[in-house]
């Protein structure tokens, strides 16, 4: 079934009955070609490029829930590609692109907006960086603007540029990032793959994996045995529980971080907009709340629910920025489980198992990687080698002194 608009005219006309699921419920079967866990964004994305792009069949996404019940529905959608170091931009700016033609990839309406980021700017140091950071972006192909003042004032006059602890000095703009709507990505990516023949198993949990002499030969899961020629795991925040079936300790750590909504308002905030001096990020949805957060919770937990401290936290950001945010009401917040990795870059390799491949390590970043990361693992699944983009993403940088230390904070998971 494709969406056009003259199907929507049709169904109109006789009562919106001729629309079907947008994906199967297949029964698991005894055996695939590739077995991917966790039905995320990267796992589904993933699943698609594999089928789609790289022709293989025999392909199977295993979800332990429903699609969207991890952080693929539960970020605050932000896409952009504004990093600085050689081994992230070109990956993140290969993701922008395919951000950029991925409704029509798809034929699913996934509401990519491409309404602009700004990276606030408040000390003279801050600005050397972020011009040094733009042209790392514009050399990498992406796109930046630095903002004066005055520029940032006409665009968004609301912020507190005079009484404000952290005077706001100008911004780092990104004109092509933006927002999608997280669910959509999900489901256009899941009925894609299942048009090319994947298997969506959903309340499908893998509860063990069966090795043996160094080669992985399937996964046991709530719904028995199933054998995989390969096994490629994208379980995001369950990265260490999952890992931890074949004997592996990774170098990531779980952490919560809550996003926020407030009651919907008239448009007032063009883009999103990041707090250089304290830890705050905001847009506005197109039903009108502000989507808004800030740092992870700070402690390590597998619950996807956060505490009270770090909404103050949040909110005293939002504050310092634009102090208008104090008459709009809270509406919702929720928590999200993060692999936050000891320097707050991704992994996309194999592993030491034969056959078992791991894609993860996102921190707060993996919604805007979403169809790089399932292009790049899908390559990796297919050819066995990296993609061209993600060839930093291997486990051994951590052994080599090789980290990918985008905030060049150390290995602090908590700050990255
Ligand atoms: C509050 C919040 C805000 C965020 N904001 C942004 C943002 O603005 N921009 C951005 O780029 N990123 C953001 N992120 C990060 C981004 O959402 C994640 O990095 C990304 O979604 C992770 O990949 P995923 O979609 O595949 O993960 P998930 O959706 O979590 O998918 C993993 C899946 O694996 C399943 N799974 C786990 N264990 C098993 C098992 N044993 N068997 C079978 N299935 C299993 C889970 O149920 C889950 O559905 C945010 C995250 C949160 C929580």
């Amino acid at each position: 079934m494709r969406f056009s608009g003259f199907r929507v005219i049709k169904e109109a006309f006789t009562g919106h009955k001729g629309w079907g699921p947008l994906w199967r419920d297949p029964a698991p079967k005894p055996e695939y070609d590739f077995v991917i866990i966790g039905g995320g964004g990267h796992g589904l994305a993933t699943a698609y490029y594999l089928a789609k792009t790289f022709g293989r069949s025999r392909v199977a996404v295993l979800e332990k829930g429903w699609l969207g019940s991890g952080n693929i529905g539960r970020n605050t959608t932000i896409i952009r590609s504004n990093y600085l170091l050689p081994g992230n931009e070109p990956f993140y700016e290969f993701s922008m692109k395919l951000w950029e033609n991925l409704e029509q990839e798809t034929n699913f309406n996934s509401m990519v907006s491409q309404r602009g980021i700004i990276n606030l700017i408040h000390t003279d140091a801050q600005r050397d960086a972020y011009r040094r950071r733009g042209n790392a972006m514009i050399l990498a192909g992406a796109d930046a603007e630095l903002l004066s003042p005055d520029e940032l004032r006409k665009k968004v006059p609301f912020l507190n540029y005079d009484n404000a602890r952290f005077p706001i000095k100008g911004g780092l703009l990104q004109k092509r990032a933006g927002t999608a709507r997280h669910d959509g990505v999900a489901w256009g990516y899941a009925r894609g793959a299942d048009t090319h023949g994947v298997d969506i198993i959903q309340n499908c949990e893998v509860t063990g994996m069966r090795i043996k002499s160094g080669k992985i030969l399937g996964v046991e899961t709530t719904r028995g045995y199933i054998a995989a020629g390969k096994v490629g795991v994208a379980v995001a925040g369950n990265s260490s529980r999952v890992m931890h079936m074949a004997g592996m300790r990774l170098p990531i750590e779980s952490h919560v971080l809550q996003a926020f909504v407030s009651e919907g308002l008239k448009p007032v905030i063009p883009g999103v907009i990041t707090f250089g001096a304290g830890h705050f990020y905001v847009s506005q949805s197109d039903k009108g709340g502000l989507v808004f957060g800030g740092d992870i919770d700070g402690y390590n937990s597998y619950a996807q629910r956060g505490n009270l401290p770090v909404v103050e936290d949040v909110l005293e950001g939002g504050m310092a920025l634009m102090p208008m945010i104090g008459r709009a009401r809270l509406l919702r917040s929720w928590g999200g489980i993060m692999d936050m990795s000891m320097d707050g870059s991704p992994i996309i390799d194999r592993t030491s198992i034969d056959g078992l491949y791991f894609n993860g390590g996102w921190c707060y970043g993996g919604f805007k990687a979403t169809p790089a990361s399932g292009y790049a693992f899908a390559h990796l699944l297919a050819t066995d080698r990296s993609h061209e983009t993600a060839r930093a993403y291997r486990f051994d940088r951590f052994a080599r002194g090789y980290p990918i230390d985008e905030k060049g904070v150390g290995a602090q998971p908590n700050l990255h």
